[in-house]
């Protein structure tokens, strides 16, 4: 079957034939790829900045974001069928004995780093015609969510925020007036999906990004009621002028001077978010004044990564809504769909297009 794949040691992506994959247990399901999406991290993974192939072999099929049909399930699988649409989670846990929350089935909060992410961290991703996942991992998708439901894993980065913040909120022991205010950094899909939640979820939400207007992403955002201020035209200063400090900052730019910058619109009490795996970047930051800030405001950084079952299960339910309540937009994310043979272009940024990039195999 064809699969894209990373060659790690001379960094480059190609189109190969690779054995298609077989259930080798019970429990196994095999799934004929429909679309897979193309992030942020898959251009790390592309530039060798991030991931690694699986051991022993000397290439990664890449791809995490994806979207497939069930074409065979083993005899154990009770919950799907041929015809069936799924999402992959990405994380498989790691082998140790002392690893607590992959031993209890939460991989997403791995403690040795040894877990595997497929098509990223030593195993072969879903940009194949094929692939082999066990039941478990895999989550049906609505029919009527067939046009987006490739959306569905860079939505989970922001369930798996929302519910954490919701947690953490839980140490504030009073109610406040207002609503509150969300500020989302960085309009890309994950933004932007991260923004519909947080609009849903009640939250006063402005996004905040380099570019000036008009562009597509803030067309986009503005679409959904979320007003775009663009950071090269208004500093943090005017930003919070503009708008107030934000209760929660949702970080996904992956741009760190962006965010340590943005810190300063984050209100008292208030949680900043960071989703981002950017590139080193050495700034000189005052950390006297940042620790202060933190501790004389009772502010929460909070650092988070991946995704569990139930954010695949709120992220598919969120889609839902965001069809009924913003069907254009929602589909208008989803900027192009390239043949494989495009990946290595639209990766290094010569074929990308506005906002989402998406692979297509199969339109099933
Ligand atoms: C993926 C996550 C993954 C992370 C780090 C993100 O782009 O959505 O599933 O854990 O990269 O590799």
């Amino acid at each position: 079957m064809k699969a894209v794949v990373l060659f790690p040691k001379d960094r480059k992506v190609k189109v190969i034939e690779v054995p298609e994959p077989r259930l080798s247990s019970p429990g196994q399901v095999r799934v004929r790829t429909l679309e897979v999406g193309v992030c942020g991290t898959d251009r790390e993974v592309a530039r060798g900045e991030h991931g690694r192939a699986p051991e022993g072999e000397d290439y990664l099929i890449v791809g995490h974001e994806c979207l497939g049909e069930v074409v065979e399930v083993g005899e154990a699988v009770k919950d799907l069928k041929p015809g069936d649409l799924v999402v992959p989670r990405v994380r498989r846990p790691c082998a140790s004995e002392q690893c607590t929350p992959c031993r209890e089935g939460h991989a997403d909060f791995c403690v040795t780093g040894e877990y595997t992410e497929r098509g990223i961290q030593g195993a072969h991703g879903f940009c194949a015609e094929f692939f082999v996942e066990d039941a478990r991992y895999l989550h049906r998708v609505p029919r009527e969510l067939r046009e987006v439901a490739v959306l569905t894993e860079p939505l989970t980065i922001a369930e798996k925020s929302l519910r954490q913040v919701r947690l953490i909120q839980q140490r504030v022991p009073f109610k406040s007036e207002r609503a509150s205010h969300a500020v989302v950094l960085g309009a890309g899909p994950v933004g932007l999906l991260g923004a519909m939640a947080l609009v849903r979820a009640g939250y006063q939400t402005t996004m905040y990004s380099h570019s000036r207007k008009p562009n597509k992403k803030a067309e986009l955002s503005e679409a959904v009621g979320v007003p775009y201020v663009s950071s090269e035209e208004h500093p943090v200063k005017e930003l919070v002028k503009q708008r107030g400090k934000a209760d929660v900052v949702y970080e996904a730019a992956g741009v760190a001077s962006a965010a340590f910058a943005l810190l300063e619109g984050l209100a008292p009490n208030g949680v900043f978010v960071f989703t981002g795996v950017p590139p080193s970047e050495k700034q000189k930051v005052d950390e006297g004044a940042l620790m202060k800030r933190v501790v004389l405001d009772n502010q929460v950084l909070l650092g988070t990564v991946n995704a569990a079952a139930e954010d695949f299960d709120a992220a598919l339910e969120d889609l839902l809504h965001f069809q009924s309540r913003w069907r254009g937009p929602l589909e208008s994310l989803i900027t192009a769909r390239h043949p494989p043979e495009d990946y290595a272009e639209v990766v290094d940024g010569d074929k990308k297009s506005g906002v989402k990039d998406v692979i297509t195999f199969s339109r099933g």
